[in-house]
């Protein structure tokens, strides 16, 4: 990664903030039609990318990894290198949009269930009037990857938002990257299962008290299993202080 970084168990994150990713992103990619590929990390990814060296692999060729999760953000502070601030990949997303709504930014979706996606594309319709939605198409697709890409190749999206989870969505985007001619590739996770209004944000003073990822457990209790990582996570930072 070109940007000023800091690792967290080998993996580089961006040490800017939500702002300064934004316009770096508008100004040295989207208005200049150069590719991007953006991933916004929590410290399930970090820890996915420990035992599967294919997605280790993936993330070293992204732009930017963002720090979406406050576990990275302690994890950096026990480093004595503490990160600016955390980014979480909904916002940033929802920067890109209100963005796309200024300016001549064509957007594609990938990602989600049908019936969630068709939902996120009515709500982003009328939040973002002027958003140029180039085309979308849902996450759960086996033998369509073809036809999706045509389809990005056709329509020329400057902004393509992909939720397909992680690992799939950050593989995704490296295999199919280098098949277009321009874009900024995101790896969203649940973002359009927000934008749909499936799944709420935790509200405002749960964010502001770091607690945001202790509400989405107790919407989605089945996400139980994947919090087991966050102690092992930080024991590994702790570790590999020395
Ligand atoms: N998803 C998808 N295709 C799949 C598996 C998942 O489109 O084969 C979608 C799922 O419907 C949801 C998003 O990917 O919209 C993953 O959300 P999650 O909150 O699990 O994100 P993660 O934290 O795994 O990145």
């Amino acid at each position: 990664m070109k940007n000023e970084s800091v690792q967290i168990l080998d993996i580089p994150f961006v040490n800017k903030t939500k702002d300064d990713i934004v316009n770096d992103l508008y100004n040295q990619y989207l208005k200049e039609e150069k590719k991007a590929f953006i991933v916004t990390a929590n410290p399930e990814i970090v820890m996915h990318a420990r035992t599967d060296t294919d997605y280790l692999y993936t993330l070293s060729k992204a732009d930017y990894i963002i720090p979406d999760g406050i576990g990275v953000v302690i994890a950096s502070r026990l480093k004595k290198q503490p990160l600016i601030e955390r980014v979480p990949g909904f916002e940033l997303m929802e920067e890109l949009l209100a963005l796309s709504n200024e300016h001549p930014i064509r957007v594609y979706i990938v990602g989600a269930k049908p019936e969630v996606l068709e939902k996120a594309v009515v709500n982003v319709k009328k939040k973002y009037p002027n958003l140029h939605l180039v085309g979308y198409h849902h996450g759960y697709f086996e033998d369509e990857n073809e036809e999706i890409i045509h389809e990005i190749q056709e329509s020329e999206p400057d902004l393509v938002l992909v939720a397909l989870g992680f690992p799939r969505q950050e593989k995704w985007i490296k295999e199919n990257m280098s098949r277009v001619q321009k874009g900024v590739f995101i790896g969203v996770g649940g973002s359009i299962d927000v934008l749909a209004g499936h799944v709420k944000r935790a509200p405002v003073i749960w964010q502001k008290v770091h607690l945001e990822w202790f509400y989405r457990l107790l919407q989605q209790p089945s996400r139980w299993r994947r919090m087991v990582v966050l102690p092992q996570f930080i024991f590994h930072v702790l570790k590999s202080r020395g």
